[in-house]
């Protein structure tokens, strides 16, 4: 992926999250603004969501640009949630171009996107990849691994491929996780909830910029940032 975003706050619709603010999603997929890899994200898109009473999250991918999907422009702003990770992807040379490809991926009650890229042979081998794009494998290892140990994941997958870059988001519908680890991520913490973001998706203020190499963990109660050494 290329650009994503989570949301942990506030039920709030699909719309609100991926295509109705002035840098939305929808409109990274087409006009990034701090993108520093690959100059559009044409190769598809997911959104990820929780919703009451359900502890596993509902996904809803495609293959297609955002911008081609008018059946989930006319859907989104019915659907609600209060935790949401949403993605649009640019794939690198040689992966798949395929459904399965685009994040979030998912494992039991976790959905995780990756933004970045990573060289497969130096991944241990995991079962159940849900498609053979680097993503895909990296997702797997880290659930593989646990989330609680995603930290620890990172700094190996950084150790064995020094190129790769490894900006992840996750969200299990009570807190989401992320690092960064090459690429952009910015948050907005605000009373209603708290955002994470590849970029800003409009231009208020409490946007901040997270460092790279960094941990970060929002739960109902904050936002806490550990340093990935
Ligand atoms: N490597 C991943 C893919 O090919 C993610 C790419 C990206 O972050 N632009 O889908």
């Amino acid at each position: 992926m290329c650009r994503h975003l989570a949301w942990l706050g506030r039920p709030r619709t699909l719309s609100a999250l991926v295509t109705e603010p002035p840098s939305s999603l929808l409109v990274q997929s087409y006009a990034p603004r701090r993108q520093r890899y690959g100059t559009v994200n044409a190769d598809g898109w997911g959104v990820g969501f929780f919703t009451p009473g359900r502890v596993q999250p509902a996904r809803w991918r495609s293959a297609r640009p955002l911008w081609g999907d008018p059946s989930f422009a006319s859907v989104a702003p019915v659907v609600s949630s209060g935790c949401v990770v949403a993605a649009v992807r640019s794939a690198t040379v040689g992966m798949p171009l395929e459904e399965s490809a685009a994040a979030p991926f998912t494992d039991g009650r976790w959905l995780l996107s990756h933004n970045g890229r990573v060289d497969r042979a130096v991944l241990p081998p995991v079962r159940d990849a849900e498609s053979t794009v680097d993503s895909a494998l990296l997702a797997a290892l880290v659930f593989d691994r646990g989330l609680d140990a995603l930290g620890a994941t990172v700094r190996e997958v950084g150790a064995a491929d020094p190129g790769a870059r490894l900006n992840l988001l996750a969200a299990d519908g009570t807190r989401l996780l992320a690092t960064t680890w090459g690429d952009t991520l910015s948050a907005l913490v605000t009373p209603d909830g708290t955002a994470l973001a590849s970029e800003p998706w409009d231009d208020d203020p409490r946007w901040a910029d997270v460092p790279d190499h960094s941990l970060v963990e929002v739960t109902p109660d904050g936002l806490t940032l550990t340093p990935l050494p």
